[in-house]
């Protein structure tokens, strides 16, 4: 069976009938790049750029960040790779930062609300993404986004970095592309609005489904609710894909959803054009793609869409497991 899904490895990832949907990986440091590549990754969905501010007495500089950056780009070998800026506060602190203690830091001060506040270690960043850029394929992808004034806000921002390079003569890419996580159900109802704004979109359904049930991720207590089969989450994705694609936006996954196999022919079905997990799942469900065809997996996206219960969507996938075995 391993020599079996070896031979997807470095095939595009389709579905039997031929239906693109591309496999990516979820890094942490761009030392996992040539790794993830190597199991057949089709690209970066999720450069989770916190890990390099984390445990330490100061932020990277420039040209710390710069390198990690380029690295990940060249391993890619011109693939995507999306390189999302800090997620940091809440539940991820940072001493040098100085940020408060929250009772409820999930609905608290993170990522993109705390770059007015640190400005300059946002435009540091986006300075060492834009310097790397010229190396790869580059996407910039901000967290926890829940407005318009937000990502407005971001792109004079990026502006303002723009401008200074270009000042000093210092070449970025020109085909940059700007996205946000879909992880704040706002979002989701103003995805058309979000569409005039930004180029790509990506769902983070670890937040999204933490957020749309109101089921704190962490929690013992109500991890039982927690579940991404929820009809709501799917109507949700099912909205978001396609008025996305109405607006000519791509729209990828990077949740720990994507790694789950059995929910695979719902993604596929939604109409997914990403859907990026940790390299080691990226093999088996290359392999799995090509059991799926796109009018069967569409089929039963609706249904589920359709079901009442977590219950009867769970269902209505093991019968269908069961019928392709
Ligand atoms: C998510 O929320 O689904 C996501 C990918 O981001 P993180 O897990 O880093 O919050
Ligand atoms: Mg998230």
């Amino acid at each position: 069976e391993k020599k079996q899904k070896e031979q997807f490895i470095h095939q595009p990832a389709v579905t039997n009938d031929g239906h693109r949907v591309e496999i990516a990986a979820n890094i942490a440091c761009s030392i996992e790049a040539p790794a993830a590549f190597a199991t057949g990754a089709e690209g970066v969905g999720l450069f989770r750029t916190e890990m390099l501010f984390m445990d330490r007495h100061s932020a990277p500089d420039e040209d710390e960040q710069f390198n990690h950056y380029r690295e990940a780009l060249e391993a890619a070998e011109g693939k995507p790779v999306i390189i999302r800026t800090m997620d940091i506060g809440g539940d991820k602190p940072i001493e040098y930062l100085n940020l408060p203690q929250e009772t409820n830091p999930f609905l608290g001060y993170r990522a993109v609300r705390i770059y007015p506040q640190f400005e300059q270690l946002f435009r540091t960043q986006l300075r060492a993404i834009l310097r790397a850029s010229v190396f790869g394929s580059t996407k910039i992808m901000i967290p926890m986004i829940q407005s318009i004034e937000e990502i407005r806000w971001v792109k004079q921002q990026l502006k303002h970095v723009q401008a200074e390079l270009d000042r000093d003569n210092i070449a970025y890419s020109s085909q940059l592309q700007l996205g946000i996580m879909v992880e704040v159900p706002s979002v989701a109802f103003i995805i058309d609005q979000f569409c005039q704004e930004v180029d790509f979109f990506s769902i983070g359904s670890n937040d999204m489904t933490q957020y749309l049930l109101a089921v704190d991720r962490d929690n013992g207590q109500v991890s039982h609710l927690y579940n991404s089969l929820a009809p709501a989450f799917l109507r949700m994705l099912g909205h978001v894909v396609k008025t996305a694609h109405e607006h000519n936006r791509w729209v990828g996954l990077c949740g720990e959803l994507g790694a789950d196999n059995k929910v695979l022919p719902l993604l596929v079905g939604s109409g997914l054009d990403e859907i990026s997990m940790s390299a080691p799942k990226i093999t088996a469900t290359k392999a799995a793609l090509h059991g799926l065809t796109l009018a069967h997996c569409q089929q039963l996206f609706e249904q589920a869409c359709q079901c009442p219960t977590i219950a009867d969507v769970t269902a209505l996938l093991d019968k269908t497991s069961a019928t392709a075995q």
